[in-house]
């Protein structure tokens, strides 16, 4: 298996391409992409296992640099990141060729002829990615506009441009053909100049705010977008949960990657009745939680300064207007500048901004109430409908429950698993996206389903074809009545 070559630039060094820079990268995935969709989706399989057997053999090397740049923990890195990327490759590699296969399904109405769908590749796919999940959140969608026989310009975050890079490492080295995959580097402005460059669709994930700008800019230049987005996301904690598992699964799923993770949970709602157990049991584990820089650790840094001014703003907002900070609340200067300590925080209300906005950081609120109902609605007040999570030992009043939450993904008992479902829809509600990923028809959004409709059998003469004569418009009318009109008829169609 062939040597990789590391990536050499140092963290945060990044470039910026200009417009027309990005234009000429543009040009080049481009040429490349007819040839690549013509050696067929095995061929593109092979490049992805070849890239998966790459990741395992030089994990360490990914674990360094993503290490290097997010200041995680090996673990949270192999669980957040290598894992999922592993999983996407070998996935895709896999079932890509049945999913993608075409389709022929059987016309209700005209038997003369047959259908075939075929998910013709788009061209040319613009990947915009954040700095929080900076390797997966690029590779997965890569792999996915690949494999439906895409070139694809992937605009890595300019927070973490390397870990970004690592995409285009893995897979040149696992044979991927040249020109395919571009990775132009940048702010803001090389990644609007991306989608103004004339691809066939934008997949992005990011802030609310990119997102609006980038859903103005596709809608008026008709280009097709998904976009994934942010979240406040809600947890109802019932009064029949196991309260362990709720305190424990609640604390990692809003500390998990120090809460910069679109899914984290940030607002609890906890049943009256269990509130105090569980809100002992909650704050006993994050006593037990560990903030480091090397060996073994729980929550690493924020990933950079802006993201900390924003929590230590939301958090002092909060405090100011009467919250109460049960643990936590300011900087973990011992470990150092850009750590904070895991938050918990109660006495919340919707007018604070750490309820009505991202904190995208280590802060968790918790609010008591009444009853389910009164749960249900204090989780939907908000613009947000990304995830959410349902703390009962009861399924069917989990299906219940989660069918009232106005969220893309709610998940029973555990931590928000469904963006490592590749079987699962992924997506947002209102403001926390639009479009979905993954799915059954993840893969198929990366195309453009082609109607094909072929001759089944030799056609005569078509009665409907002119010249337009008054015994055609009543020999119209008998087959309506038939078809449309009688039992018969409504039986076949
Ligand atoms: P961001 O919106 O600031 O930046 C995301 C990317 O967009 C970066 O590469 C950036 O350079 C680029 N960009 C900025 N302005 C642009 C413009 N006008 N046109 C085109 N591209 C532009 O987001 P961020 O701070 O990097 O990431 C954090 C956000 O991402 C959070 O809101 C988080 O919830 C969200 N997120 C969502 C998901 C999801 O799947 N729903 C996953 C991870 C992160």
């Amino acid at each position: 298996m062939a040597m990789m070559q590391p990536v050499t630039s140092s963290p945060g060094d990044s470039r910026r391409h200009t417009a027309d820079e990005v234009k000429v990268r543009v040009a080049v995935a481009r040429r490349a992409q007819p040839a690549f969709a013509a050696l067929g989706v095995e061929k593109r399989a092979a490049i992805m296992r070849r890239a998966l057997d790459l990741l395992l053999e030089r994990q360490e090397h990914f674990i360094d640099v993503i290490v290097r740049e997010t200041g995680r923990s090996r673990m949270e890195t192999l669980l957040m990141e290598l894992f999922p990327a592993c999983d996407s490759l070998a996935y895709y590699a896999k079932h890509a060729g049945r999913l993608l296969r075409d389709e022929s399904p059987s016309l209700h109405l005209l038997k003369t002829k047959k259908l075939v769908i075929s998910y013709r590749p788009l061209g040319v796919i613009g990947v915009i990615t954040p700095w929080n999940g900076p390797f997966v959140l690029a590779l997965n969608p890569t792999v996915q506009a690949l494999m439906a026989g895409n070139a694809v310009v992937l605009k890595p975050s300019e927070v973490t441009p390397v870990s970004g890079k690592l995409v285009l490492e893995l897979l040149t080295q696992a044979g991927l053909p040249e020109g395919v995959l571009q990775v132009v580097e940048g702010d803001g402005e090389t990644g609007a100049a991306v989608v103004a460059s004339g691809v066939d669709k934008i997949s992005f994930t990011g802030s609310v705010a990119t997102g609006r700008k980038i859903g103005e800019v596709c809608g008026r230049n008709l280009v097709p977008c998904t976009l994934e987005l942010g979240g406040k996301n809600p947890s109802i904690v019932c009064a029949d949960a196991d309260i362990g598992r709720a305190a424990k699964g609640s604390v990692v799923s809003a500390y998990l990657n120090a809460g910069q993770f679109c899914c984290a949970t940030a607002r609890i709602y906890v049943m009256d009745s269990v509130a105090d157990a569980f809100t002992s049991q909650l704050l006993d584990y994050v006593k037990t939680l560990k903030q480091g820089t090397s060996g073994d650790f729980d929550l690493g840094r924020v990933i950079w300064p802006r993201q900390l001014e924003v929590i230590e703003r939301h958090v002092n907002d909060a405090v100011t207007r009467g919250a109460r900070v049960l643990t936590g609340g300011a900087r973990n200067r011992e470990v150092g500048e850009l750590y904070y300590q895991p938050t918990v925080l109660t006495d919340v209300n919707a007018d604070m901004q750490v309820m009505r906005e991202e904190t995208f950081g280590p802060v968790l609120s918790i609010v008591r109430v009444r009853d389910e109902a009164e749960a249900i609605r204090l989780a939907n007040d908000t613009p947000y409908g990304l995830a959410a999570t349902i703390w009962t030992r009861d399924q069917k009043k989990a299906l219940e429950l989660a069918r009232q939450i106005e969220a893309g993904h709610v998940c029973m008992n555990d931590t928000s698993l469904t963006y490592g479902i590749h079987e699962a829809p992924f997506g947002g509600r209102k403001q926390s996206g639009l479009g979905q990923v993954h799915g059954p028809n993840g893969l198929k959004n990366y195309c453009y389903a082609q109607s094909i409709v072929l001759e089944r059998f030799k056609a005569g003469q078509e009665e409907a074809w002119y010249p337009y004569t008054q015994q055609k418009a009543e020999a119209m009318r008998k087959v309506m009545r038939l078809v449309f009109g009688s039992k018969l008829g409504r039986m076949f169609t």
